[in-house]
């Protein structure tokens, strides 16, 4: 498909690029199919206990080196659990970006302990590790690091500022289980690292989570929190059963995706406006659940990020907006701020990201992408008059 620039855009009447709107998740898996029908089959799928949860926690523990896997019911309550588990307690702080998964944020409130919020590297929206000296307290006691979009926080360093200071390191890769870097899996830095297996995720089964450590002392503190005779957050068999084969083909579609994503930013190049935040580059493997970018609205003749997702989301594709920024949307007697949180703020109002199903489509797929995207680009101040114009004759 190329781009014709006589077509007009969907959002002005024109024909949408993708009709059928984007692929739905999850996909079809002959592999998780014959799971189910085992599942039936054996009757697993209504026991508490069988071989499909030990089974899924041992494969987890191989693929990530971790001695101990807990599994659980979410990715939040995975969060929750390695909080508890490295020991935080009330009036401890814990330091996390500005911008990040808001549930992380109430995690660490839900454990009476105050959200420190740094600001994030201008270059890659992600966790400053250069922000995380200045904002250590006598009271911090851990940093809860989470790789968004397909980006990567340096983990390492991270690890290292936090041995110096005593500080635990806790790694949420719910956005990228299977990413590699510089020869190490991602989720192996820190102290403890968790995982999703909510029903948008890459490894999904509707719901469900896990947390991973090597330390055995992290390990029986999440234990004992959670089983009050009867796990309190569990993960049942029918959940194990369809995330295993899923594991197993992991690597497998993460290279698909990568290839998207990178046949995506060549495309995208020649475009503007559109800046991926970490395309796939040498010793680096990203796992993407989201592709995130930074908006320019100057490239698109000035339509706003909100116009802009409207036109894209005519077109058929599954570009959102990112997170809100954490200051901005918490009471301020909630956190404390540890420095002025400037690019948290642009990444608030100028972060989109793009929803992972469409990466394992086709090249074509990808392409229909750019071209939309140029659609956008030639149409932006069309777009955005047209819009302005409609909002001055809606009655007020
Ligand atoms: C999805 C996600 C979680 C956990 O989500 P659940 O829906 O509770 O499983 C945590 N952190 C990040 C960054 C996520 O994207």
């Amino acid at each position: 498909m190329r781009f014709d620039s006589a077509e007009h855009p969907a959002i002005l009447g024109g024909i949408p690029v993708r009709p059928s709107g984007p692929p739905s998740w999850p996909q079809q898996d002959s592999r998780v199919t014959l799971a189910l029908q085992s599942l039936i089959e054996t009757g697993d799928w209504g026991r508490y206990h069988g071989p499909h949860v030990p089974e899924l926690c041992r494969q987890l523990a191989e693929y990530h080196e971790r001695e101990h896997v807990l599994p659980c019911s979410s990715g939040t309550a995975a969060v929750e659990l390695a909080l508890r588990g490295v020991g935080i307690k009330a009036d401890d702080e814990v330091i996390l970006a500005g911008y990040d998964f808001k549930a992380n944020f109430q995690n660490i409130l839900c454990v009476g302990a105050l959200p420190v919020l740094v600001d994030l590297d201008p270059l890659t929206w992600q966790l400053n590790p250069e922000r995380i000296v200045p904002a250590i307290s006598s009271r911090t006691r851990a940093i809860l690091i989470s790789h968004l979009h397909g980006g990567l926080v340096d983990a390492v360093t991270v690890k290292n500022i936090a041995e110096t200071h005593g500080l635990m390191v806790i790694e949420d890769i719910c956005q990228n289980p299977g990413a590699r870097c510089d020869g190490r899996q991602v989720g192996t830095s820190g102290d403890v690292s968790v995982l999703s297996f909510g029903g948008s995720k890459l490894l999904t089964a509707g719901r469900g989570g896990a947390v991973l450590t090597n330390r055995t002392d992290v390990a029986e503190r999440m234990k004992r929190y959670q089983q009050r005779g009867n796990e309190a957050y569990p993960l049942a068999e029918m959940q194990a059963a369809v995330l295993r084969p899923q594991l197993e083909q992991l690597d497998k579609f993460n290279q698909v995706r990568r290839d998207a994503v990178s046949r995506l930013e060549r495309g995208l190049a020649g475009v503007g406006g559109l800046s991926m935040l970490q395309p796939p580059a040498e010793k680096v493997f990203p796992a993407y659940y989201k592709v995130g970018f930074r908006y320019d609205s100057e490239c698109f003749g000035g339509l706003t990020r909100e116009r802009f997702i409207a036109a894209v989301h005519a077109e058929g594709i599954a570009l959102d907006a990112g997170f809100r920024g954490l200051h901005r949307i918490h009471a301020t007697r909630r956190f404390r701020a540890a420095d002025d949180l400037t690019e948290a703020s642009l990444a608030d109002t100028g972060m989109l990201t793009l929803h992972h199903p469409v990466l394992l489509e086709n090249p074509a797929a990808i392409d229909e992408i750019v071209v939309a995207i140029e659609k956008i680009s030639h149409w932006g101040g069309e777009i955005q008059r047209q819009s302005e114009h409609q909002g001055k004759k809606t009655p007020s």
